[in-house]
């Protein structure tokens, strides 16, 4: 059962998604639907009508023809009676009756017949009797007898079985003496030939009222029934005729095939119909056309969507002002919107924030393009930008101040070369590029005018900030054929500008290259001398005038470099300072300091070097710590000495750390002193216990008098705050003279000694190794 309808439910299945995927098969399904619904239903109640109608009329019809059955009966009675009264009354024939002469009744009732348009004649006498013709059917006289006396004068008889008309006259002489009868039969000719006078086929037949069909048992006269025979539906009535014979109670049954007269509707059935199918094909055509108004704009908006999806910007057509045209008029807003936001985030992706310059990654892009096209005649000019000491400005005047500053660089620039493409690389940093640039361009000559754009005072927000900037320049194709190497090789020269100076730049060389090669080569090389111990403290003696002793030495770092051989701490810290090596490298000299030192008499201390980079380092303090406690040297003879360049950054972090330093008993010295250009104010912000003068003060006291005034105001300063004070590079005697006048405390230089190794401290320290030194400890 189930395998039979597995196609059907296939196929419905089938169906089912069809309606559910596609919007148009659902509208054409729902409307075609409809419409037949409603065809059918106009055709079903059509038909019913006009079935109906057909049903009466034809009725109406039968009941008018059985009127006209009922009329011929009568005017047939009616003149059977007249010619039988003429015969009954003929004297001759009551004569040969009463005679009982045969032959002339005969002969009287033959001419009877034959003079009406009676078949044939006879009497019955009172005794029931019947003289006839006896070629023709005789009545039966005895049945025929009481009805007669009973005074009923018409009716239906049996003659032989068939049915006829029957019309009765008394004969009287001038008692009753009998009846004359006239016979005209009633038998299928003589119906048929009735009925072809009604207007419709009609069949008539007379039958007896016990013998009637079943269906026709609870039949009123005169009722039109409906009845379903072996033939069709027939209309049947039936209706009560006078009888004249006992026993005998006819009925007239008349039947209209009602397919025969619903027959000539058939054609309005069939009009009907096509009127019906004619509409679905117009239904049909209305919904696949109504159908297709609202899909056709869906699907290209299908079509738009995926064009969408798929990156394009694109819109819909939009037609009227139905439901489906806001639609599409509100898919076109959403796609502006998509692209006015993507727009907004290209532009926020490749534009820096602040300044609203095109950022690194943007700039990137288009000097990829003007690489493409450069050619000798066609050259890229690549400036790599980095304010110096950005970071003061900022701490100093603060973050909104900072930002200010930045967007004036950029626009400065921008303002000075309109086709250039500045960017904000980020931070301080900013890139500038020209393309294009014939042979006869003067680079050299756009540098300098960038340099002056970057090296001037400017007021911002009431500020006189003193703008510096280094750059470094590549010019491809010379210097790089592809965006990568222009812009390492323009880094290489900021590098380069940076380490000479502030407010410089400097021009690509392939030498710089080489350079930046050799400071990799040296990274690696300090990564393994961290790792197998290739550093070597040298200590130079820190010379008291007042006592006229050595107090103690400056612990100076020197790198035994397997191939280079020993390699002077200028070179190599500032590199470890940038890569982060000098936090190791620092730790080992602090334990080493310590360590050597503590085997030196009490009264002698020790002087360390202290980077920024390792100051700020949170656990340098434990470092100092552990390399006390490993040493067993007391805090108080080990000196930190520190640069101004620890406060640059984060003040209220520095002047803290110096305080838990503090607080651990060892000494800070401020190194380089007057070098950085706000040595007073760190002064103030915290007490250092010396302050070492920088050499470059000593080596002009000979023929500078303004030198000498410095060194006394430093150190009368100095004194008035509590604090030692150091001149460092003393090499001569009369440098000593005028240090000891103006009242410093401390010297350092070639003069007393030159930085010394480790086995070398125990004699100087004696005082005996050194002529400078012996003699003053002598005097
Ligand atoms: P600094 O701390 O100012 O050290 C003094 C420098 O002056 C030493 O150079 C020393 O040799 C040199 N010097 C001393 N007397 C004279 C003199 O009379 N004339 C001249 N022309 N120079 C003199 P050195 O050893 O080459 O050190 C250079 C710098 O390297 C140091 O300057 C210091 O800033 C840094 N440094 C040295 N060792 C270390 C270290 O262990 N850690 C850190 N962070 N920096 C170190
Ligand atoms: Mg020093
Ligand atoms: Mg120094």
């Amino acid at each position: 059962m189930t395998a039979q309808f597995r196609p059907l439910l296939k196929r419905f299945g089938r169906l089912r998604q069809r309606l559910e995927e596609s919007l148009q098969a659902r509208i054409l399904f729902l409307f075609i639907g409809l419409l037949c619904a409603i065809m059918a239903v106009s055709v079903i109640a059509a038909g019913t009508g006009i079935a109906q109608f057909t049903r009466n009329s034809a009725a109406r019809d039968m009941a008018a023809n059985a009127r006209v059955f009922d009329q011929v009966i009568k005017l047939r009675t009616q003149h059977l009676r007249e010619s039988a009264t003429l015969v009954a009354r003929d004297f001759g024939f009551r004569e040969a009756l009463a005679l009982g002469d045969q032959p002339t009744i005969g002969s009287a009732l033959d001419s009877l017949a034959s003079r009406t348009s009676a078949r044939s004649a006879a009497v019955i006498m009172l005794d029931g009797s019947v003289i006839a013709d006896p070629a023709m059917p005789l009545p039966q006289g005895k049945l025929v007898l009481p009805m007669l006396e009973k005074g009923r004068m018409d009716g239906i008889v049996r003659l032989d079985g068939r049915y006829a008309l029957a019309v009765a006259t008394p004969v009287e002489m001038p008692d009753l003496v009998g009846w004359l009868l006239l016979f005209q039969p009633m038998d299928k000719a003589e119906l048929a030939s009735l009925a072809s006078l009604a207007a419709v086929p009609i069949e008539a037949r007379l039958i007896d009222r016990a013998a009637r069909p079943a269906a026709l048992a609870s039949a009123r006269s005169g009722q039109i029934l409906l009845l379903d025979t072996p033939t069709g539906r027939q209309l049947t009535r039936v209706s009560d005729l006078p009888g004249l014979e006992q026993g005998l109670a006819p009925q007239l049954l008349l039947r209209h095939s009602l397919d025969k007269a619903m027959a000539s509707y058939r054609s309005l059935e069939f009009i009907l119909i096509g009127i019906a199918l004619a509409g679905a094909v117009l239904g049909l055509w209305v919904a696949l056309r109504l159908s297709r108004s609202i899909i056709r704009p869906l699907n290209s908006l299908v079509e738009a969507t995926q064009r969408v999806a798929a990156g394009h910007v694109t819109s819909v057509p939009v037609f009227g002002h139905d439901e489906v045209a806001t639609l599409a008029s509100s898919f076109n807003a959403m796609v502006e919107a998509i692209d006015d936001r993507e727009r907004k985030i290209v532009h926020t992706s490749l534009h820096d924030g602040l300044t609203g310059l095109p950022n690194r990654l943007f700039m990137i892009e288009k000097l990829d393009r003007a690489v493409a096209r450069q050619s000798d005649r066609a050259r890229t000019l690549l400036a790599f930008i980095d304010l110096d000491d950005f970071k003061a400005i900022n701490d100093s005047l603060g973050h909104p101040l900072g930002d200010a500053l930045l967007c004036h660089i950029g626009k400065e620039i921008q303002a000075i070369f309109p086709d250039a493409m500045v960017a904000r690389f980020g931070g301080d940093e900013f890139g500038m590029f020209l393309s294009g640039l014939d042979q006869n361009a003067d680079c050299p000559r756009i540098a300098a005018r960038l340099h002056e754009a970057l090296n001037r005072a400017t007021v911002l927000d009431g500020h006189a900030i003193p703008v510096s900037a280094s750059f470094g320049i590549a010019i491809g194709p010379d210097d790089g054929h592809d965006s990568e190497t222009l812009l390492k090789n323009a880094d290489l020269a900021l590098y380069r500008a940076k380490t000479e100076g502030k407010g410089t730049y400097t021009f690509f060389e392939a030498s710089l290259d080489e350079l930046a090669r050799q400071r990799r080569q040296m990274e690696v090389d300090l990564h393994q001398a961290i790792r197998e111990g290739g550093f070597e403290l040298y200590f130079q003696p820190l010379y008291s005038l007042s006592e006229n002793r050595c107090k103690g030495f400056e612990a100076l770092l020197r790198w035994n470099h397997p191939q280079r051989g020993r390699v002077s701490p200028v070179q190599f810290i500032p590199l470890a300072e940038e890569t982060g090596l000098i936090v190791p490298i620092g730790d080992w000299v602090i334990r080493e300091a310590c360590r050597q030192a503590a085997q030196w008499p009490e009264q002698v201390s020790v002087a360390v070097n202290v980077s920024p980079r390792q100051f700020a380092n949170p656990a340098f303090a434990q470092t100092v710590v552990q390399a006390l406690a490993a040493s067993g040297l007391q805090a108080t003879r080990l000196e930190l000495e520190i640069t101004e360049s620890i406060f640059i950054g984060n003040v209220e972090r520095t002047l803290a750390s110096l305080h838990a330093l503090r607080s651990l008993g060892v000494r800070l010295a401020l190194d380089d002193f007057g070098t950085g250009y706000s040595s007073l104010s760190y002064l103030r912000s915290f007490p250092f216990d010396k302050l070492k003068i920088d050499q470059s003060f000593v080596r002009t006291l000979d023929d500078d008098p303004a030198g000498q005034a410095i060194i006394r105001a430093i150190t009368t300063l100095a004194r008035a705050l509590g604090i030692e004070t150091l001149a460092e590079g003393v090499e001569t005697d009369s440098h000593m003279q005028i240090l000891r006048l103006e009242g410093c405390d401390l010297i350092q230089g070639y003069l007393i000694s030159r930085p010394v190794s480790a086995g070398e401290v125990a004699a100087l320290i004696d005082g005996t190794s050194h002529p400078h030194l012996a003699a003053r400890n002598a005097a």
